[in-house]
């Protein structure tokens, strides 16, 4: 289905916040795994992006994973894995839920239309 302009430029809008937070939490983490110390390859969302404004792309709800540990975190619940559990990730960045929400919310007051 074709996106009409107004969906097109959210589009752009939320790749561009999804690029920035890539390099942010890459960069913040040293591109080192903060679960097992191997080499980063994502920046993974910890609460899930339909559950916070901006799509969750802000550096407090991030961490740098390999691609092993980014995808058993993806589905901790269903792995029971507590070491990948949303509350132990935020820890080992010194985040928390309630953090990220908050700089979540402050990003999207700096645009019309957080989505
Ligand atoms: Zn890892």
């Amino acid at each position: 289905m074709a996106m009409n302009p107004e969906q097109a430029a959210i589009a752009r809008r939320r790749l561009g916040w999804r690029n920035q937070f890539e390099r942010d939490v890459l960069a913040r983490d040293s591109h080192i795994c903060q679960v097992c110390e191997k080499p980063a390859t994502t920046a993974h969302v910890i609460t899930a992006r339909r559950s916070m404004p901006v799509g969750g792309f802000v550096p407090s709800n991030g961490i740098a994973l390999c691609r092993i540990c980014h995808l058993i975190a993806k589905d901790s619940h269903r792995f029971g894995d507590q070491k990948y559990k949303p509350e132990v990730l935020y820890e080992l960045i010194g985040s928390s839920f309630e953090m990220a929400m908050q700089e979540a919310l402050e990003h999207s007051k700096r645009f019309d239309n957080p989505f």
